[in-house]
């Protein structure tokens, strides 16, 4: 098994290497992943949080003149700080999608804006730019055509649960769309998330997914056909299948989800109800 340790950087296969940031925590499960992609031309996948061992650890495996790409999956703030440290060390291109939410407050000039369809091309390999937004408008999944791998950022993750959360431009209706787009790419062989380790069965774990967010539809409509709720009441209800409960930090991330639930039933006008403090029913 190749090393979750952070800053132990490990082979996944012959074009993918692994760096671990050492940021772990409740969102983050073990940290952050950044991806090294190719051996003579490197493309990093998320350089991950600004810190100092971190970029070195990105740098010294990818010897340094090598890194031409820095790509960056969103702009949530464990993903793309490292960004402007690993361009100032190597000279690397630093590529996103071109708009960034204002919420974010990301202070970097992109050298190169992409867009759904685009391509990195290295020596050894090609990446493919796939817009997916949901979890943050401006969300890309790379696919590694060479190795079948798909980048999924935070878009599907091993281990901890992917937040919608629509004070931050997550959107339940794009996100789901996004999954079955991800899901009608026959070609994909492993996903390798933005936390936690390699998955080996995509399918499994797409259908996972979107079998999980219909499951949570169904029992807000089983919450809300009892009567009229606000979220909070429903995030207590429905998280009674965790033994001890939710730790306090996921209560306010699954209340999050469950808005981001509500307001795309609302866009189906199968519920209606406004904000995160006044209650919601069924229409
Ligand atoms: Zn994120």
């Amino acid at each position: 098994m190749p090393s979750m340790t952070p800053e132990v950087p490990s082979a996944l296969s012959p074009l993918i290497r692994r760096v671990v940031a050492n940021n772990p925590g409740l969102m983050t499960g073990p940290g952050t992943n950044t991806y090294l992609v190719g051996i003579d031309e490197v493309a990093v996948i998320d350089p991950g949080p600004d810190m100092a061992k971190h970029v070195e650890s990105i740098v010294g495996a990818a010897m340094r003149d090598r890194v031409k790409w820095v790509l960056l999956t969103h702009t949530h703030p464990d993903h793309w700080p490292a960004a402007e440290r690993i361009r100032k060390r190597t000279g690397a291109v630093v590529a996103a999608f071109a708009k960034f939410p204002k919420a974010d407050e990301v202070k970097l000039a992109l050298d190169l804006e992409l867009a759904d369809g685009d391509t990195i091309d290295g020596t050894e390999f090609r990446l493919e730019a796939l817009h997916t937004p949901g979890h943050a408008p401006n969300h890309l999944c790379f696919f590694l055509d060479e190795e079948r791998a798909l980048f999924t950022g935070d878009h599907v993750l091993n281990g901890t649960t992917t937040v919608i959360n629509p004070q931050r431009g997550g959107d339940m209706v794009q996100y789901l769309a996004s999954l079955e787009r991800l899901r009608k790419l026959k070609r994909v062989a492993r996903i390798c998330p933005g936390h936690g380790d390699v998955m080996d069965d995509p399918t499994a774990v797409l259908d996972e997914y979107v079998a999980h967010r219909k499951q949570r539809e169904r029992q807000i409509m089983r919450q809300l056909a009892k009567g009229p709720a606000k979220i909070s009441d429903m995030v207590v209800a429905l998280y009674v299948d965790t033994p001890e409960g939710l730790p306090d930090g996921l209560v306010e991330m699954a209340g999050r989800q469950v808005h981001a639930h509500l307001l795309k039933l609302k866009g189906e006008g199968k519920v209606a109800g406004t904000g995160a403090k006044s209650a919601w029913s069924r229409v």
